[in-house]
């Protein structure tokens, strides 16, 4: 099955600002928003306000969307899914493995970034159609050109709504764990965090793939590399 995009262009990261749209890092604030595996705050790699032009979300309930996810715990081995209410999450999907993860993704990971915004920066039609050519490719496993005009936009990067570059396009789909429609690709996240030289990873050909069921408000989050 192939990946269902939203309908909207989408955006990326414009200008620093701090009343941007999209922040990243940050201590979730929303109740509920801890490992049930070991009692640390999730890590939260993006809150986004689901109101700003390009960001607006058809039939999400809440103004804000939290992006959570755990590299400290056996959340990352395998789908995390939880449902965003007004001011809290509950989970709905987790790996309960508890693997040894003392210096992974790296020694002194933070788990909590320090928050920093950015505005919005809405991509065009034409960027939509590149990066579903560029994500056809990948598909078929035909090698993007390095020469070619397309070969910038082969890394992972942050992107809400939209076609992002995703690195296993036939791996980004999945049906809503509460009500079992398709879910759509909502955002990805990259490794690059400013002020962090290993990031929210420890790898830059790392992403970290969010579906959504904006009928049930539940994010699903699935890890890639490269
Ligand atoms: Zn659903």
């Amino acid at each position: 099955m192939p990946p269902i995009y939203s309908s909207q262009n989408g955006c990326v990261l414009g200008d620093a600002s701090l009343h941007g749209g999209i922040c990243l890092g940050g201590a979730c604030s929303f109740v509920g928003a801890v490992s049930p595996n070991n009692g640390l705050p999730l890590t939260q790699f993006a809150l986004v306000d689901a109101g700003v032009t390009g960001l607006d979300l058809p039939g999400w309930r809440g103004k804000t969307i939290p992006f959570l996810y755990s590299w400290k715990c056996g959340i990352f081995e395998g789908d995390f899914s939880y449902r965003v209410d007004e001011g809290a999450i509950e989970i709905l999907e987790f790996e309960s493995s508890a693997p040894d993860v003392e210096d992974f993704p790296y020694p002194d990971f933070p788990v909590v970034f320090p928050p920093k915004s950015y505005q919005a920066k809405s991509l065009t039609l034409d960027e939509r159609d590149q990066m579903t050519w560029v994500n056809g490719l990948t598909e078929q496993n035909i090698p993007v050109d390095v020469d070619g005009p397309l070969w910038a936009l082969t890394s992972p990067r942050h992107q809400f709504l939209g076609v992002p570059y995703l690195l296993d396009p036939d791996g980004s789909e999945k049906n809503c764990p509460q009500c079992s429609r398709p879910m759509f690709v909502l955002a990805t996240i990259a490794n690059q965090i400013d002020g962090f030289e290993e990031g929210f990873f420890g790898n830059d050909f790392v992403q970290v793939v969010y579906l959504a069921c904006n009928e049930c408000n539940v994010l699903s989050a699935r890890n890639f590399a490269d």
